[in-house]
């Protein structure tokens, strides 16, 4: 198969740990956590899987500026402007929220790592964020620099092969520890990670079940984006695959309050899983699938003996933009 050419930024493989003391508080599957929370502490996260193969095609391409969009606690900005600063390129950041806050988690990192940061009200950033980076793009031009556009947590064709290793990355993994996952799980923001999982378990022929649990939107719209990535991604490979729209397993009913809003509930979990477990989820993301994985298991979804693989995500910074949140808790 057909694979483009990436850069080595990780820290990889990423250690797989059992969760015992939360396996047998549930008495049901047994639950195992990838740390992709470790993939470095600048780096941190899901996202630069993904950048490895995108902003290597921006150096391929003769780019100097990397241009991205996000929430103002954006993970993926972050990890963007941080690889940004230590390739010697540079990073502009289009950030849904005006005015700006005070810097604080993902967003003061973004201004240590000098990202220029571009503010638009979340309304204009929902409908127009394209547009202006498309803008950022021309201007640039005019300054004699060439600007690298990476789209909404890097979840394009491209993106998508972070992810796809990431599979092999598990396989290995699972030779070692003598068996294989039934099943992985993960958020899902804006559908890379699921589909690069999802691609490459296909190709390697495998019985796991690929879930995602999203945190933004509902479970049918997510599986036409993963179904545009993965066509976009196969433009690149050659090698597309037989799949119908079932096989995208998505489960419904962990959003809660909308994209980056808490509930007392989830940051609850969060709370009780750090002690419990010593990991520290994130409230956008992997503490809101999480949870929600954890009730599933509840309500018996899963059998007693399978395994179940949770993807961590990353996003620990933007934990400490709720730091009054956590602090109400009871
Ligand atoms: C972006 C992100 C996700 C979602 O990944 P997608 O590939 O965008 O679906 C999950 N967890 C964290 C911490 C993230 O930053």
């Amino acid at each position: 198969m057909k694979k483009p050419n990436k850069l080595k930024l990780a820290n990889l493989p990423t250690p797989i740990e059992y969760l015992s003391r939360l396996s047998s508080e549930l008495d049901g599957p047994v639950i195992y956590i990838k740390r992709d929370d470790q993939t470095g502490t600048e780096l941190s996260g899901n996202k630069i899987r993904k950048l490895e193969y995108a902003i290597q095609e921006a150096i391929e391409q003769g780019c100097d500026t990397l241009i991205t969009c996000g929430g103002i606690q954006t993970n993926h900005g972050r990890s963007t402007a941080a690889a940004a600063a230590k390739l010697g390129l540079r990073c502009e950041l289009v950030l849904g929220a005006d005015p700006l806050p005070v810097p604080q988690g993902n967003y003061l990192l973004n201004t240590l790592f000098g990202a220029k940061i571009h503010a638009m009200t979340p309304e204009a950033f929902a409908v127009d964020r394209m547009t202006k980076m498309e803008e950022i793009q021309k201007d640039l031009v005019l300054e004699g620099r060439k600007g690298y556009m990476i789209p909404l947590g890097a979840s394009n064709g491209i993106g998508t092969f972070g992810y796809y290793d990431c599979m092999l990355e598990i396989a290995a993994q699972e030779e070692k520890l003598g068996f294989e996952f039934d099943h992985i799980v993960m958020a899902v923001g804006s559908g890379a990670t699921y589909a690069g999982l999802f691609y490459c378990n296909k190709v390697l022929n495998r019985k796991t079940q690929i879930t995602g649990i999203p945190i933004s939107s509902d479970g049918a719209t997510f599986k036409k984006t993963v179904d545009a990535i993965l066509q976009e991604c196969f433009t690149y490979t050659e090698s597309p695959i037989d799949y119908s729209e079932e096989d995208i397993k998505m489960i419904d009913g962990y959003v809660g309050l909308g994209y980056a809003l808490s509930q007392p509930e989830e940051l609850q979990f969060i709370s009780k899983l750090a002690a419990q477990e010593g990991v520290v989820l994130d409230p956008v993301y992997t503490g809101k699938a999480m949870a929600g994985l954890v009730n599933e298991i509840k309500t018996g979804r899963y059998k007693k003996g399978e395994r179940i693989l949770f993807i961590h995500t990353g996003g620990l910074y933007g934990a400490f933009s709720k730091y009054l949140e956590f602090a109400e808790l009871k």
